[in-house]
């Protein structure tokens, strides 16, 4: 358990949901993994005695957990029947998160004020700027810094480096002093990585998440990198992440409730990495604001919000699996 997060008792449910929704995106995500068109997630809705609700989400993403939303769908219904069969981590996530949401409700207090009493109820997050070309990147980001964010990541990888070092370029040329965070996710060789990052080493980056696959890599690379670097998906358990701190992977780990098993597991996964030296960032795993607030919640309970949390993801979305959580002047506001 994260030192700063309370133990709190879990209610008893009176009555469980279990609901399939398809999410388009309003266009599609590119990464190196591929473009993300639509997200299919699966909504828990808790009800306890006095008839308040929880709701938690399962958001398995291919590239990003193992088991797919049809396994995910299958083992809460499994849960459902009997709590003691067991949760793949984004099944876990829905029902870690919906009785932390019942208990808050019950409790009638903000979740991250339940975790951790007097954690802000405001928190900053970066913006995911998307274009295909330099000046369609830099409008973005632009409209990005014009609605107060102070933080803008850039996905890079997906295509050759010349096209995103011009994008990257044209993006710090109008954020100014505004952090510049990119995500690889995994797209480039151990070895291209090193000369990549070289010339980006002037554009002043963040971190760079992922830019080559697997812990061994990412050690490599991190050796001689100029720019900082985080772990994302090459961690997908805890046992992976001491597997990164004990390889010297990262100086940042990007930490996914979604993905991990919920607020919890990400609670104390969090605690252990920050005793090792590494930074921690909460993100979305691109699922719908159910989803996102509970890691929202999290990302404050254990104080996560410098970098800022990579949250603003509902926006991108047609459709949501709950009353949209959006950045409001750069940032979320919890209730
Ligand atoms: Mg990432």
């Amino acid at each position: 358990m994260n030192p700063g997060i309370e133990e709190i008792s879990l209610p008893d449910v009176a009555s469980i949901q279990i609901r399939r929704m398809s999410l388009p995106l309003r266009s599609p995500v590119v990464t190196a993994h591929g473009a993300i068109a639509t997200r299919d997630v699966i909504v828990l809705r808790l009800v306890d005695a006095e008839a308040n609700i929880g709701h938690g989400e399962a958001a398995p993403l291919a590239g990003f957990t193992s088991e797919t939303v049809d396994e995910a769908e299958q083992a809460l219904h499994h849960w459902a029947d009997d709590p003691e069969n067991p949760l793949p981590p984004t099944a876990r996530a829905a029902v870690d998160g919906a009785l932390l949401d019942l208990a808050a409700q019950a409790a009638g207090r903000p979740l991250h004020d339940l975790l951790a009493p007097g954690s802000p109820g405001v928190v900053p997050v970066s913006a995911l700027v998307g274009g295909i070309t330099p000046a369609e990147a830099a409008g973005a980001a632009r409209a990005a810094i014009d609605s107060g964010h102070r933080t803008v990541k850039v996905k890079v990888a997906a295509g050759p480096f010349e096209a995103d070092l011009a994008r990257l370029i044209a993006v710090r040329e109008v954020i100014g002093d505004a952090r510049l965070r990119i995500d690889a996710n995994g797209g480039w060789t151990a070895d291209e990585a090193p000369g990549h990052l070289a010339r980006l080493a002037d554009l002043d980056i963040e971190f760079v998440e992922e830019p080559v696959a697997g812990l061994d890599a990412l050690a490599g690379v991190r050796a001689t990198s100029p720019v900082p670097v985080a772990v994302d998906e090459s961690i997908s358990t805890p046992v992976d992440l001491d597997r990164a701190i004990a390889m010297g992977s990262a100086d940042v780990v990007i930490l996914k409730p979604s993905a991990l098993g919920g607020p919890l597991i990400t609670a104390a996964a969090a605690g252990t990495a920050t005793d090792a030296g590494l930074t921690v960032v909460v993100t979305s795993l691109l699922e719908g604001s159910v989803g996102i607030r509970a890691a929202a919640h999290l990302a404050s309970a254990i104080r996560a919000l410098d970098p800022a949390p990579g949250l603003a993801t509902a926006s991108l979305l047609v459709g949501d699996s709950g009353p949209p959580l959006l950045a409001v002047d750069g940032a979320l506001h919890l209730s």
